[in-house]
C-alpha cells in the first residue's frame, strides 16, 4: 500500500522515524530547507553586512550546504564565494575538484581553489608516504584548517560555512567523551574557534542538525551533481565504531544522534566555563597565523615531516 505524505496526498518519498513523519519529496525538502534556516537564525550564523566563504569539497554535504546558503544568502543580499582545497590527493580529488566548480557555476558563485602543494609546500600523497604513524588525516585537517582561515581573512570573508552534518556532530560529541577529552568540545559547537580575533574566521556549521542521510536524500531529490566517493586515506578507526555504533543505536531508538547533540547543547556552557582559559592567543612566530604555542600546529607538524 502507498504511503502518503503527512502533509498533502502526495506520495510518501522519505519516512523520518525520530518524528514518526512521512513526507513527499516537495514537503521533505522544504522541512529541511526550514530547518537550516531556524539554525542559521538561531545562532546568528549569517547577519547583513556578513561576507561568507563555503569551504566545498564536492561531496554531498558541502554542496547542498553551497545550495541552501546560495538562496539563504541571496535572500539576505550577503555575498557569497565558494573555497575548494586542492591537498593532492591522485586519482580522487581531481573528480571532485571539478564537481565542485561545476557547481559553482551552475550556481553562478565565484569558486576559488586553494593547493596544499602552494601554501606548504606537500601534498596528502606525500604525506602519506612519509607518514608511519597512520595519522595522514590529523595532519591533513591541520593543514586544511589553516589554509581555508588564512585564505577567507585575506579575501575579507567574516564566516566561513563548513558542511558538518549532524552525524558528524554526535560522533564529535561521543569521541571526545569516550576519550575523556572534553576539554576540546568547550570550543565545538554550530558556531565555533577564536570567536572575535581579528586573525580567525569565524566557523558556521550550517547542517549541524539534519542528519547525514536526510542531507544526502536532499542532494538526490533536488538532482545536484555530487560525489559519493571516499578518499583512499579515509581510516580513522576511532570514527568508525562509533558511527556503526551511532548509526546502530539510532536505528533501534530513534532520535539518538539529536539526544546526543542537544546533551551536548546544554552542557557546552558549562564546558566552556570550565576549559576555556582566558589566555591571549598569539601569532606563530614561524608563519604569523594564529596560534596558542610559539609555534603553530601546522608550523609544528610540517617540520615533523621535513
Ligand atoms: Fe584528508 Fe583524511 Fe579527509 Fe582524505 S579522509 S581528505 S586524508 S582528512
Ligand atoms: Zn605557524
Amino acid at each position: 500500500m502507498e504511503v502518503s505524505c503527512s502533509k498533502c496526498n502526495g506520495s510518501a518519498a522519505v519516512y523520518l522515524p525520530y518524528g514518526d513523519e512521512n513526507l513527499c519529496k516537495k514537503h521533505f525538502a522544504e522541512s529541511l530547507e526550514k530547518r537550516v534556516r531556524r539554525t542559521v537564525r538561531e545562532f546568528r550564523m549569517i547577519e547583513k553586512g556578513d561576507s561568507i566563504g563555503v569551504a566545498v569539497s564536492g561531496g554531498k554535504d558541502s554542496v547542498s550546504m553551497l545550495y541552501l546558503l546560495k538562496d539563504i544568502c541571496d535572500s539576505m543580499r550577503v555575498p557569497l564565494v565558494a573555497l575548494s582545497v586542492d591537498e593532492g590527493i591522485k586519482g580522487y580529488r581531481e573528480g571532485t575538484l571539478k564537481i565542485a566548480a561545476e557547481n559553482c557555476r551552475k550556481l553562478g558563485v565565484e569558486h576559488k581553489i586553494l593547493s596544499f602543494k602552494k601554501e606548504t609546500g606537500i601534498t596528502v600523497d606525500e604525506i602519506a608516504k612519509k607518514d608511519e604513524r597512520m595519522r595522514t588525516c590529523s595532519y591533513c585537517g591541520v593543514f586544511r584548517r589553516w589554509i581555508l582561515n588564512k585564505a577567507a581573512r585575506e579575501m575579507g570573508l567574516s564566516k566561513l560555512a563548513v558542511g558538518h552534518n549532524l552525524d558528524d556532530a554526535a560522533q564529535t560529541v561521543l569521541m571526545n567523551f569516550l576519550r575523556n577529552e572534553p576539554f576540546r568540545l568547550a570550543r565545538f559547537g554550530p558556531s565555533g574557534g577564536v570567536i572575535g580575533h581579528e586573525l580567525f574566521v569565524d566557523r558556521i556549521k550550517p547542517l549541524i542538525r539534519i542528519p547525514e542521510r536526510e542531507v544526502a536524500v536532499y542532494s538526490i531529490i533536488k538532482k545536484m551533481n555530487i560525489r559519493f566517493g571516499r578518499c583512499p586515506y579515509a581510516h580513522e578507526a576511532f570514527r568508525n565504531e562509533v558511527r556503526v555504533f551511532l548509526n546502530d543505536t539510532e536505528e533501534k531508538f530513534p532520535g539518538t544522534k539529536f539526544r546526543v547533540f542537544n546533551s551536548f547543547m546544554s552542557v557546552r556552557d558549562a564546558l566552556g566555563g570550565k576549559f576555556n582559559t582566558d589566555e591571549t592567543p598569539m601569532r606563530c612566530k614561524e608563519c604569523g597565523e594564529l596560534s596558542s604555542k610559539e609555534v603553530c600546529m601546522r608550523c609544528h607538524m610540517l617540520k615533523e615531516l621535513r
